[in-house]
């Protein structure tokens, strides 16, 4: 039951913000969608079929907004600029489908807000100052969410979607991609946005796991053992895992991985091993 889109008239981000008597908060990570070719081409990588609940964080001045509104079933916008979340208010004010959130996401109960019913996609050309605290506590709201097309720094997407000996590979791929597939989509370049941000930008897929892709039993340890050893990337683990256990070779040996190797080395099931024989020499 797809609707027919109809596109909102967009004047120029410069315009939008010179109506509203105000510019771009750098604190808030604004950096505007300068095109509507552009935000079809993101709403498109979400694959809607019209039927979802959708959620979009940061909606600004609306460039993704317009699309999602005319495709989603019920479309829930989060912003915490009051000067966006009246305007937004105001434009959707006869459109019971769209529920305008006037707060910070990283204080937002999904939970409460969505209530039951089917897990929501969000959408979002995320603000990159905070962008992956975001991208984990909406991860962390299991069973709220069944995907994520989100737009962050280039460099941030790189190191979610990194695979194990790539440069990128860091703790923040493992602890994702536990939790997450993560794929890349589509990259920006500055240009793409108002005002440019100084970064490149790609929009990546995340799609939550019901339960992680290898056997962990404590992810809270699990989590606790990849930070460590990533605090000392350049460390061998047989030196770095003396921070959290009192033999790290017996745990080594236990878990069937080399001592002389680096963090960034190892993929997900090596660390879930990892965790496994920590866990098992701690008693
Ligand atoms: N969606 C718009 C677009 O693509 O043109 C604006 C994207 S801009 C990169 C980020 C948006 O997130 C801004 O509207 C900003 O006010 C909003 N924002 C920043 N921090 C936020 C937070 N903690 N909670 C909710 N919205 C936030």
């Amino acid at each position: 039951m797809k609707r027919k889109r109809r596109l909102a008239p967009t004047g120029s981000v410069r315009d939008e913000l010179t109506q509203l008597g105000r510019g771009a908060r750098k604190s808030l990570g604004q950096h505007f969608l300068a095109s509507a070719e552009t935000a079809q081409r993101i709403v498109a990588l979400a694959a809607l079929r019209g039927d979802e609940r959708v959620v979009e964080i940061g909606p600004g001045l609306g460039a993704l907004t317009s699309i999602l509104a005319a495709t989603a079933r019920e479309l829930w916008l989060i912003e915490l600029d009051a000067d966006f979340a009246a305007r937004l208010r105001e434009i959707y004010a006869r459109n019971p489908n769209v529920h305008v959130v006037e707060a910070d996401v990283l204080r937002v109960d999904f939970g409460e807000l969505l209530g039951t019913g089917a897990p929501a996609v969000v959408v979002a050309n995320l603000p990159y100052n905070v962008a992956t605290a975001i991208l984990a506590r909406l991860i962390e709201q299991q069973g709220c969410f069944a995907r994520f097309i989100v737009m962050v720094q280039r460099e941030v997407a790189e190191r979610l979607y990194a695979k194990a000996g790539t440069p990128a590979y860091s703790a923040l791929s493992v602890l994702t991609q536990v939790e997450a597939r993560v794929e890349p989509g589509l990259r920006l370049g500055p240009g793409a946005f108002v005002p440019p941000p100084k970064v490149e930008s790609e929009v990546i897929i995340v799609t939550p796991y019901d339960s992680p892709p290898v056997p962990i039993d404590d992810l809270a340890e699990f989590k606790r053992l990849v930070r460590t050893v990533f605090t000392q990337r350049r460390k061998q683990l047989g030196n770095s895992l003396g921070q959290i256990c009192d033999d790290p070779h017996r745990v080594l040996a236990q878990a069937g991985v080399d001592p002389q190797r680096r963090p960034e080395t190892l993929d997900l099931a090596e660390f879930a091993r990892l965790s496994a024989a920590q866990r098992l020499d701690a008693g």
